[in-house]
């Protein structure tokens, strides 16, 4: 039988970040992973000052800072009368040298984490391995069985505590007891790539467009698009063509240049979408679990509370959520104790900033994104636009966003057995 003292069920940023922190305590973990690699594009890049504080605490600056990156130091949102951009958040007015938001792509975060942990002779990541259940006794959740993807064959791994960042598709949400609540959302996501050329802007841009809006990410040589549509309005949007979506998309980001990005003559070159085909649909969610753990179980990330991309701040979340979990968790599972008060206080810490969260995900998805999906200008209501602007005459008040976008409600701290430097 295979035994571990803690397995943790997915290496998403929740899961590797815990995997590492555990590992490095010198607790025995073991994260499984059913993808074979990171490499996922439908991730957020964001890297906030939260992880690249936690990062530097953990000897991993110099690494991270190796990998290739932009910065981004204000968050700009189309809230003012028709579409003006109003900046809601300057990060880089926030003290200390780690002023920015670091878009990375993920898979590299992901992987700099997995091939640090891995250095800890108490660590453990099996790649291709799905978790199909989790195993229960008296009511105790005492380890997973899983699947391994590439040679078809089952098998359990017992585990003193499991942890669910497993996403949200989570199998602890199939346990009743948990209790999903979920929140409508009006929007779905397309995600797809263009050409980048260089001298377009680079980090993160955002803008509206006629019923869509849009982010973009700086990927080097190509922008990896969002384009947020009203929710379930995929098929109808399609039906509309692809040039047409483009050129509105385009028309939106008038730097652009729809004829020399995307006209025939560049048919050849850049990563343009030829067919829908390369527009992936992304159906976005947000929901939250009233209880994050049972006795031998324990939720975190978007497992525990699906985020919406609204402020791009769910991987901050799941980082923190890791952090506080591992600060919590070390001892009694160096120790053997690990019991329910353990789990649920990581819940008592990190239930208020996740609530909290969404709850502004909520408001910014009724004040601002639905109006401009629908075609209405998001200052029709008032409340937003006097609020951007206030936000942006008082220089004090600018921070309050900033700084929120930056560490969440507050940054959590990782145990001190974990800070041992990279060696
Ligand atoms: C369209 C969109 C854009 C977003 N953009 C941003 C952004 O720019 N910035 C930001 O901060 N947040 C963004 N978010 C939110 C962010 O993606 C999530 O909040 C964050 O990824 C949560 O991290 P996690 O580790 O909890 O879960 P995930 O990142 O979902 O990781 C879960 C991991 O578990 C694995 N897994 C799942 N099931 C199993 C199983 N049964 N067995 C084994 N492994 C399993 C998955 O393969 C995955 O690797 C976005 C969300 C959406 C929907």
């Amino acid at each position: 039988m295979e035994r571990t003292t803690c397995c943790v069920v997915g290496g998403g940023p929740a899961g590797m970040v815990l995997g590492l922190l555990l590992a490095r305590a010198g607790v025995a973990v073991t994260v499984l992973e059913k993808h074979g690699d990171f490499l996922r594009d439908f991730r957020g890049d964001t890297v906030h000052p939260s992880t690249l504080r936690l990062l530097d605490d953990l000897g991993l600056a110099d690494r991270f800072a190796a990998l290739p990156q932009r910065h981004v130091h204000s968050v700009q949102l189309p809230i003012g009368r028709d579409g003006e951009l109003f900046t809601v958040g300057e990060i880089g007015s926030l003290p200390g040298k780690y002023n920015y938001v670091a878009m990375v792509p993920q898979w590299d975060l992901l992987d700099l984490l997995a091939d640090e942990a891995q250095r800890e002779p108490t660590f453990q990541l099996r790649m291709n391995t799905e978790v199909t259940s989790f195993l229960m006794e008296r009511g105790r959740v005492t380890g997973v069985r899983y699947r391994d993807r590439a040679s078809g064959s089952a098998g359990e791994l017992r585990a003193t505590l499991t942890v669910a960042c497993d996403g949200r598709g989570s199998l602890a949400r199939a346990l009743p007891e948990l209790g999903l609540r979920e929140f409508p959302c009006p929007m779905d996501v397309w995600w797809f790539r263009l050409p980048r050329q260089e001298s377009d802007p680079q980090g993160l841009v955002g803008n509206a467009g006629e019923r869509f809006l849009t982010a973009m990410i700086d990927r080097g040589d190509y922008w990896q698009c969002a384009a947020l549509i009203p929710k379930g309005s995929d098929a109808t949007c399609r039906a509309g063509g692809l040039d047409r979506f483009l050129a509105s998309f385009t028309e939106a980001t008038p730097w652009m240049g729809l004829g020399t990005r995307l006209g025939p003559e560049e048919s050849g070159r850049g990563p343009r979408p030829r067919s829908w085909d390369e527009v992936k649909l992304l159906d976005v969610r947000m929901d939250r679990l009233r209880r994050w753990h049972r006795p031998g179980l324990l939720c975190i990330g978007d497992a525990a509370h699906a985020m919406s991309p609204v402020f791009g701040i769910g991987i901050n979340l799941a980082v923190q959520d890791a952090v506080a979990a591992a600060r919590h968790l070390v001892r009694p599972l160096r120790e053997g104790t690990v019991g329910l008060a353990d789990v649920r206080a990581v819940q008592r810490r990190r239930w208020p900033t996740a609530a909290a969260t969404q709850r502004l995900q909520r408001i910014a998805h009724a004040r601002v994104i639905a109006p401009l999906l629908e075609g209405r200008s998001p200052a029709a209501g008032g409340e937003p636009l006097r609020l951007a602007v206030l936000l942006t005459r008082a220089p004090w008040l600018k921070r309050a966003p900033a700084y929120f976008l930056a560490y969440g409600a507050g940054r959590e701290r990782p145990p001190a057995e974990s800070l041992r430097r990279s060696g």
